[in-house]
C-alpha cells in the first residue's frame, strides 16, 4: 500500500526523482537530503510502512541484509572509518518522516557528528521492572 500524502513513497517509488544508490522491487536506497556526514544515506520501502512497529517483518529482515551489503560497499567507495545505523520511531525519538526508513550513516574519525547520548546508571527498580514484565 502506498499513502498519496507521504514524501517517501514518492521518492522509494521514483515518483520523484532523487539521488539513488540503489533500487530493487522492495526498496529504494537514496543520499539523504540534510547529510549528517558525507555519504549519509536512507533504505526506504517502496510500501507505506509508517514505523518499525507496522513494518512487515520479512522486509525488515531484508532491510538488515540490505544495510549490510550497502555500508559494506559504501565503506569502501567513500573511505570511511566507520558506520552508525540509525533508525527513529516516533516523534519523541526523533522521527520527522512517518514511512520507515533506516539512516546509514558514515563515520570518519573526528567528524563531529553528534549521535551520543547521556549514559545513565542501571537502577535495580528499573531492572527489576522491566524483567518481571517482559
Ligand atoms: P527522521 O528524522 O524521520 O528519522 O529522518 C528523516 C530524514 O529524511 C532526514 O534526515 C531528512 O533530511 C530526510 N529527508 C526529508 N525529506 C527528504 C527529501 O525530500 N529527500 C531526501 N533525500 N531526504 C529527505
Ligand atoms: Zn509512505
Amino acid at each position: 500500500m502506498r499513502d498519496e500524502n507521504c514524501i517517501f513513497c514518492k521518492l522509494a517509488n521514483g515518483d520523484i526523482p532523487t539521488a539513488t544508490l540503489y533500487e530493487d522491487e522492495d526498496f529504494r536506497v537514496i543520499l539523504d537530503a540534510n547529510p549528517a556526514s558525507k555519504g549519509h544515506a536512507l533504505i526506504i520501502p517502496k510500501e507505506h510502512y509508517a514505523n518499525l512497529y507496522e513494518l512487515d517483518e520479512t522486509l525488515a529482515g531484508k532491510a538488515m541484509v540490505l544495510a549490510k551489503k550497502m555500508v559494506t560497499k559504501l565503506t569502501d567507495v567513500l573511505g570511511c572509518d566507520g558506520y552508525n545505523l540509525v533508525q527513529n520511531n516516533g516523534e519523541c525519538a526523533g522521527q520527522t518522516v512517518f514511512h520507515f526508513h533506516l539512516h546509514m550513516i558514515p563515520r570518519y574519525k573526528d567528524d563531529g557528528v553528534g549521535l551520543g547520548w547521556k549514559l545513565n546508571e542501571l537502577t535495580d527498580e528499573d531492572r527489576e521492572d522491566i524483567l518481571s514484565r517482559i
